[in-house]
């Protein structure tokens, strides 16, 4: 045994006082400092606004955005850490226009801790996927957007409209709402909307999500497949109402109104008052997309969660009324996203999946793959989604924009399912995920790269395999 030379403590000759974390009691310490600055030489990057790929770049990303996107070799940046990225792509980050970060991982409880622990995987499991902007549309807070904001939550840029605004007896009442696993535990789902009748009510209720920090107010305008006492075919709020909630919004400064809505009747009614846009969307028709198109109206599709109610084991759970509401729309929601396209609708990427179904966000993917071109898909992810938050930061790797990326090992404009598996059937078809010039995933001949230089940025503490 080698023996250990004693370590003693000595108490300091003079105490004096600590000062406040950065000499300043106003400091918040948990905000990190700046990542070191990244220069990627040699990258392939994607253009998904022009369905190209520019060769031979050189990106430089530093205190959280692109800084200069060029062919220039010779740029030096001082302390910043350079990757040869021969032969592989740089991809702008991923958005999904319709999540449910309270919801989306694990089996559902009751309780009102869980859906926040819930979150807290939720974010950092998106994030691992190559989502680095979500739009909650339900459940969401101002505090879950600022701590993922400031890093103490890593996950996506949060974009969220707090609860949602339902009618009594509308999809979002919350006392007839059911979780798909509600054979197994019985349990209501979480708290995620708000009740309002009559014009004074609603404009109220409207002003106080507004007063939360809402990014975009979320309504129902038709019946949905999990809540078994409202028709599919119901239109939900009156004219009126939902004048008074579009105006409300626009009076005070807010981006979008977006409806919960399948059917035909209860897309125009919303889009005919001032909703601009339209969640779901799977009966839509081509008359109504023409509408949508001529009123500059986005359409988040979310085929994931009607697949995936559709299949095993998740189609043994649903009470008998929720399989046959999701058998009306699965098929027709495939119909729906090929025809908005061919109407020229802006269409974004949505998946919607909760109680569970959260590891199967990146299948959204393949699934739009087998209806469209590869590029279209990518643009619901990137572009479309942009200009649906209103950020052109978003969805695109250029100077001044947020130096949100992915390192590919090929390129998603041809087949945009590398996004969803690897060659092995993993996540691993995304190599590299990069928030705010903060390397949070490295994979593949990635991760050896990324170990020459000191590692992670931050590291996620997740299984990314489930
Ligand atoms: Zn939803």
């Amino acid at each position: 045994m080698t023996a250990h030379p004693r370590r003693q403590w000595s108490p300091p000759r003079s105490q004096r006082p600590r000062p406040p974390p950065g000499g300043d009691v106003n400091t918040i310490p948990w905000i990190p400092a700046p990542a070191r600055p990244i220069v990627f030489k040699n990258a392939s990057v994607v253009d998904v606004a022009n369905n190209t790929v520019n060769r031979s770049q050189t990106v430089v990303l530093e205190n959280g955005v692109f800084t200069s996107v060029s062919h220039n070799w010779n740029v030096v940046v001082p302390n910043a850490r350079v990757f040869d990225l021969e032969g592989l792509y740089l991809c702008p980050g991923l958005v999904d226009c319709h999540v449910h970060i309270n919801m989306s991982d694990g089996r559902p409880s009751s309780g009102y801790t869980e859906p926040h622990l819930r979150a807290t995987y939720t974010l950092k499991a998106m994030l691992a996927r190559g989502f680095t902007t979500v739009r909650d549309v339900g459940g969401a807070t101002f505090a879950q957007a600022q701590a993922v904001k400031q890093w103490l939550t890593p996950g996506p840029r949060l974009f969220q409209g707090g609860n949602i605004l339902s009618q009594t007896g509308g999809h979002g009442d919350p006392r007839s709402r059911e979780s798909p696993a509600a054979s197994l535990c019985c349990a209501p789902v979480p708290e995620m909307s708000v009740l309002a009748d009559g014009v004074d009510a609603v404009t109220h209720t409207t002003r106080e999500l507004m007063r939360q920090g809402a990014d975009h107010v979320k309504i129902c305008t038709s019946g949905g497949v999990s809540s078994p006492t409202d028709a599919l075919k119901s239109v939900q709020f009156s004219p009126a109402e939902i004048r008074a909630i579009t105006s409300t919004v626009a009076d005070m400064q807010g981006t979008l109104v977006t409806s919960h809505a399948y059917t035909v009747p209860a897309i125009r009614r919303a889009v005919e008052n001032g909703v601009r846009g339209i969640e779901h969307g799977n009966l839509l028709d081509r008359d109504t997309a023409k509408l949508l198109a001529s009123t500059g109206t986005f359409l988040t599709p979310t085929l994931m969660i009607s697949t995936a109610k559709g299949r095993a084991p998740w189609n043994d759970t649903l009470p008998d009324y929720m399989r046959e509401k999701n058998a009306k729309v699965r098929d027709a929601g495939r119909r729906a996203i090929q025809i908005a396209e061919e109407e020229g609708v802006t269409v974004c990427f949505g998946t919607d999946l909760t109680m569970g179904m959260g590891y199967l966000q990146s299948e959204e993917f393949t699934q739009r793959a087998q209806l469209l071109p590869s590029h279209r898909v990518l643009a619901h992810a990137t572009t479309n989604a942009a200009k649906l938050l209103n950020d052109d930061k978003i969805g695109v790797i250029a100077a001044g924009a947020y130096a949100d990326c992915l390192v590919l090992p090929t390129n998603p404009l041809v087949d945009v399912r590398v996004l969803d598996v690897g060659d092995d059937g993993r996540h691993g078809g995304i190599w590299g995920v990069v928030r705010d010039g903060r390397i949070v995933v490295a994979r593949g001949e990635f991760a050896e790269l990324v170990e020459d230089v000191g590692g992670l940025d931050v590291v996620l503490g997740i299984d990314e395999a489930k």
